[in-house]
């Protein structure tokens, strides 16, 4: 088996990161799904070679945490056996697809990713955090999601393929043709400057004369409501990390078919006919619970740099006022590299309070135990209690 490459940037299975808990294992579900089988075998791949925690990801991949460099040759052999890997890490320099999560086999959605696929050899060989999305529904879903390269339904029903930063998409006839002018633009970017800013959104050369960006795409839609759905249920994942053990009781019924993963912190769990979500308390059975936006690493028990837990002290910040929440078991960050409203970082045993910044930012408190971040915070008129 080849050696891993650790980076310190958007990882994958053949690339894993390291990070406070040890090396973070990516897995991209091809098309976003995984069988029951897959799914299970997932959650004894976190189990035996990682700390037991999964993680839903930004960009809908599955994420194993607590990965040593003793376990990872074994996982890996494991996931490659059980088809959560490719054998090849070249098949994972190919740009992630995101589809979105409700597409149903032989739809729009289904039917330009499998030609994609097919067609992946012909795409230009772009940076490592490049992606793709393919939201051929009704109504665009990952509009929000990370994408540099869309493929969406256009205001008037047709398709259009549209960059990122770019309100305008450019018309296509059908699938066939949103492919060929996807992959076309690929090698466009790259040969315009692309390798060197890395994505999309942050190139401004010109569009080609052939990809003329006129055609508004169609308003947005909904993400996936936790709950029933005609496909079967939908389950949010707290801060989006699950225990292998809930995971596996989530699709303990023969029933379940598949695995949908989401960029949402959610779970389409494939069971049509469901009656409903099977009741475990480790899943979020409501839209509005702030566990599905507010951001917290994993902290005590599950990470030796951490000296805090942060999911209890999360659990008890449902009231917090704040446009962003960020709870961080130290400076390193984890969970959320940009700045928050609100951000306490754990330090020796307690936290430290720090606004408007990042994990390390300066604090404005220090040394709070988890009742005075309680008083800090309604003395800042944060906390509606
Ligand atoms: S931020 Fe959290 S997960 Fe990352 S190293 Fe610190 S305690 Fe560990």
């Amino acid at each position: 088996m080849s050696e891993p490459q650790v980076k310190g940037w958007c990882p994958g299975a053949w690339r894993p990161m390291a990070t406070g808990d040890g090396w973070l294992v990516r897995v991209r579900p091809p098309l976003g799904e995984l069988t029951r089988i897959q799914a299970l075998a997932l959650c004894e791949a976190a189990e035996r070679f990682g700390s037991g925690l999964l993680e839903l990801t930004r960009r809908a991949n599955i994420q194993l945490r607590g990965v040593t460099e003793a376990s990872w040759p074994p996982l890996m052999a494991f996931l490659i056996e059980h088809q959560l890997v490719s054998d090849s890490s070249e098949a994972e320099r190919q740009p992630q697809l995101m589809l979105a999560p409700a597409w149903q086999a032989g739809d729009a959605t289904h039917t330009i990713a499998r030609q994609l696929q097919a067609r992946g050899a012909e795409l230009a060989e772009m940076p490592a955090k490049v992606g793709i999305a393919i939201d051929a529904g009704a109504a665009p879903v990952l509009r929000d999601s990370p994408a540099d390269f869309r493929i969406e339904r256009s205001a008037d029903g047709g398709l259009l393929v549209r960059l990122e930063g770019h309100t305008l998409g450019t018309a296509v006839t059908d699938a066939e043709a949103a492919v060929a002018l996807l992959i076309r633009l690929t090698h466009w970017f790259m040969q315009s400057g692309g390798a060197a800013v890395g994505r999309i959104a942050k190139h401004h050369a010109p569009l080609p004369a052939w990809a003329v960006a006129n055609t508004p795409p169609a308003p947005p839609g909904a993400k996936l409501a936790i709950g029933k759905h005609e496909g079967g249920v939908v389950a949010g994942l707290p801060f989006g990390r699950v225990s292998a053990q809930t995971l596996r009781a989530l699709v303990a019924s023969k029933a379940v078919s598949a695995l949908r993963v989401t960029p949402w912190r959610r779970l389409l769990i494939k069971q049509p006919g469901a009656a409903a979500m099977p009741a475990l308390g480790e899943v979020i059975v409501q839209n509005d619970d702030p566990r599905l936006v507010m951001d917290a690493c994993p902290g005590a028990p599950f990470c030796q740099q951490a000296s805090v837990a942060t999911h209890s002290l999360a659990e008890r910040l449902k009231e917090v006022d704040a446009a962003s929440v960020h709870i961080s078991g130290c400076a390193k960050g984890c969970a959320r590299r940009q700045p928050a409203a609100i951000c306490l970082t754990g330090r020796n045993g307690r936290f430290d309070v720090i606004i408007d910044g990042r994990a390390d930012s300066a604090p404005v408190a220090t040394g709070l135990s988890e009742s005075d971040v309680f008083i800090y915070l309604e003395s800042l008129g944060a906390l509606h209690l």
